[in-house]
């Protein structure tokens, strides 16, 4: 039996693979390589296609004998996703419910599904635990939210497993080194700040440094990408172990200011970083620091990597070695 991975040749996706392949588990990748790279699951069984595409899902999960599924495969951007919502709800909402059309063909019950902290939206308290109101403030967000109620509903009718596990800011990248985060247009804090370093750019912009925040910039909670691979393996055995549909938050519990960590880049690299103030971006809640009390008690999820300067080491690691991200 095998476990399917949409998205599988994505930042988190390929991650969540090779651990998966570490242990020795049976997977098969399911990527249009419109944001993945096929660099990134080399030797494991890929299969080229859309989320839209249920037939060829299904013919997938026939000829691989799959039996669960780790539901990675999504538009991500969350300043995209305000410009061009159309685009974001036939991939991510459309794109689910073809899944689990086709998963519900086939009789595969039992899922693990990528949410995030957006579907939270300004915080009305901190750290955020599961409970807290839900109020994206973005059509991505919204999106997410969106397939976590399509989820329920299809576990009331259907009896369709699920955990959804909502990451606050993923970062890091493999210890090896041999995969890491590679975007284009990259938007995230922690790869620009390398691409600064590796002199691709001039400098990086802080976004607002009048947030209510002790240095006035913005507060994430950063988690290593290994650790939510972890985390998705021990939500899939539970489901495996006959648990009920859950939702999980996933972070570190500690909150960095974009100030802290461009310090910490500074300190782990020896390097100077050339830094410019700008005006907030819109839609950035101030502080976002999660709870994952729930995962830690109910699924023994410990985190490996959990100071920010191991996420930055791992970072800078993959960063240096690998300038052009997977083209080179
Ligand atoms: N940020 C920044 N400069 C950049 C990119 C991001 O100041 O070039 C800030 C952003 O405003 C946010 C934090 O860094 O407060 C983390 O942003 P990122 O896009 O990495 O993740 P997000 O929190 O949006 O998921």
């Amino acid at each position: 039996m095998a476990i399917l991975i949409t998205g599988g040749a994505g930042y988190i996706g390929s991650h969540t693979a090779w651990e998966l392949k570490d242990q020795g588990r049976d997977i098969v990748i399911y990527d249009n390589l419109s944001r993945g790279h096929r660099q990134a699951v080399k030797d494991m069984p890929l299969v080229v296609g859309d989320l839209m595409d249920t037939e060829l899902l299904e013919k997938t999960i026939e000829e691989y004998n799959v039996d669960s599924v780790i539901h990675f495969a999504a538009e991500s951007q969350v300043g995209e996703s305000m410009a061009d919502p159309q685009k974001y709800y036939i991939n991510n909402v459309s794109g689910t419910l073809s899944l689990l059309k086709a998963m519900k063909e086939k009789n595969v019950n039992k899922i693990v599904f990528s949410s995030t902290a957006a579907t939270y939206g300004e915080p009305e308290r901190i750290p955020i635990d599961e409970d807290s109101a839900k109020n994206p403030t973005s059509v991505y967000g919204r999106t997410k939210l969106m397939m976590e109620q399509i989820l329920t509903d299809y576990d009331m009718a259907y009896g369709l497993k699920f955990v959804a596990l909502r990451y606050f800011n993923a970062a890091g990248a493999h210890i090896s080194g041999k995969i890491g985060e590679d975007h284009a247009p990259e938007t995230h804090l922690i790869p620009i700040i390398m691409q600064v370093l590796l002199g691709q750019r001039d400098e990086i912009s802080i976004f607002g440094t009048d947030y209510p925040t002790p240095d006035g910039t913005c507060i994430r909670d950063y988690i290593h990408v290994t650790d939510l691979a972890q985390a998705h393996i021990l939500a899939l055995d539970a489901l495996y172990d006959g648990m009920e549909s859950k939702i999980y938050n996933l972070g570190n519990g500690n909150g960095f200011s974009v100030k802290e960590v461009i310090d910490t880049v500074e300190k782990v690299t020896g390097k100077k970083i050339q830094r410019v103030e700008k005006g907030r971006r819109p839609g950035d809640p101030a502080v976002l620091i999660a709870s994952s009390d729930k995962i830690i008690k109910e699924l023994s999820w410990k985190p490996r990597y959990n100071t920010l300067e191991q996420i930055i080491e791992t970072a800078w690691n993959w960063h240096k070695n690998h300038p052009n991200g997977f083209d080179n």
